[in-house]
């Protein structure tokens, strides 16, 4: 026992002085004080030690300060997925009696969460559609303590403004909250156009190599300080591992989503000029519905596209069937390139009215572009369209 305990503590001592360019990993579930003196400054906070990894943890809180440097953030909190950043900042934020607005358009799991489960505890959610959204003064009520939306939304990439609904919400003093996953910072900046609040879904752009689940939130201390508390009522932290892995997705984020953006827009150009292609869904081709918004609140355009094959269902899937580069996969914002059909993921078991309502056809097909050349994805596309 003797020799390790030495070992243990000799690496311990030399750490401090290696100075390593990347942030290590501090797998490390709990931390080491020297004296009484020091706990009673942690608790005090009065020290920038640690104490206990579900707390906080130095490879977790490197990764923080950068997200929030990228949402140009005072703070930013990360968590084990998207979900738990989504469940976490809202439970912290609502009480029983209170009402959350959301856009009607929304991840499927943020929708669940609001309608099936939140509901129990006393907390009522009012579904927005487009045109409500553009008109958000007319939305908010007494009661409205939130009003959460997306953009681009998902499938459709369609946009809502978020500067006139952050304004909005400020003037009756309900907290603006933008899941901005599809956009990225590098895109697009909420906080920047008003909005209180930034989550996402870090498992997408911001990894960026599909191979780690986490989420995020971003804004003002202030405004994230009870969800800081709830984090550590509620669990949803995230391992050292994975958050070191996020940190060094992070570091190439920049060039990611300017491959991302050019290969969608080569893309989609491609498909707008195909015969065989019924309708192609890109914020920035100049026929998509929120070109002139996109170009107003975002630097960039994105890597999802969306392609109406015609057909029907039997169109899409025989589309989905041929792909070769493409990967027949949900999720979105890797390396690599997947395809996924609206109606059998996100919008699944959805009625026609609902499709009809959120804008989806069964003959379409949700493209998350990669990084690849993109004369392989467009050979690809046409070789697929030929089914
Ligand atoms: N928000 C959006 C737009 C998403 O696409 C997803 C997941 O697909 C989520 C939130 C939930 O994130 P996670 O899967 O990391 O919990």
């Amino acid at each position: 026992m003797r020799p390790a305990t030495a070992i243990v503590h000799g690496t311990h001592r030399t750490d401090a002085a290696a100075s390593p360019l990347t942030t290590p990993i501090y797998e490390t579930t709990t931390f080491v004080f020297e004296n009484a003196a020091e706990v009673r400054a942690y608790n005090e906070g009065r020290s920038d030690k640690f104490l206990y990894s579900r707390y906080g943890n130095p490879t977790v809180t490197a990764v923080e300060k950068t997200i929030a440097v990228l949402e140009g953030a005072e703070t930013a909190m990360l968590l084990s997925s998207g979900m738990a950043a989504t469940a976490t900042v809202l439970l912290a934020l609502l009480k029983s009696g209170d009402e959350i607005v959301c856009s009607a358009a929304i991840y499927g799991g943020t929708l669940h969460l609001l309608a099936d489960l939140f509901p129990r505890y006393g907390i009522q959610a009012r579904f927005a559609t487009l045109a409500e959204l553009a008109q958000p003064e007319k939305l908010l009520g007494d009661r409205t303590r939130v009003l959460w939306f997306e953009s681009p939304i998902n499938p459709t990439l369609r946009c809502v403004d978020v500067a006139a609904i952050a304004a909005a919400c400020r003037r009756k003093g309900v907290i603006s909250i933008v899941d901005n996953t599809f956009a990225s910072p590098l895109n697009q900046r909420p906080l920047a156009l008003g909005v209180d609040i930034v989550m996402h879904s870090v498992t997408k752009y911001l990894n960026g190599h599909s191979d780690v689940t986490a989420g995020a939130l971003a804004g003002p201390a202030a405004l994230l300080k009870d969800a800081d508390k709830a984090r550590r009522m509620l669990g949803g932290v995230i391992d050292p591992q994975a958050a070191y892995a996020i940190g060094r997705g992070l570091k190439t984020l920049d060039v990611r989503i300017a491959r991302h953006n050019a290969n969608a827009l080569a893309v989609a150009r491609w498909l707008e000029k195909d015969s065989r292609v019924a309708q192609v869904y890109y914020p920035g081709l100049e026929s998509h519905p929120d070109h002139a918004l996109a170009r107003k609140q975002m630097s960039g355009f994105g890597g999802m596209v969306c392609v109406d094959v015609g057909g029907g269902l039997t169109g899409a899937e025989r589309f989905f069937d041929r792909l070769r580069l493409f990967k027949r996969a949900a999720s979105l914002g890797g390396v690599e390139s997947l395809c996924s059909l609206p109606v059998l993921t996100s919008q699944w078991g959805h009625t026609d009215a609902q499709l009809a309502e959120a804008g989806v056809t069964p003959s379409m097909a949700r493209l998350s572009v990669g990084l690849e050349d993109p004369q392989d994805l467009i050979e690809d596309l046409d070789q697929a369209l030929n089914a």
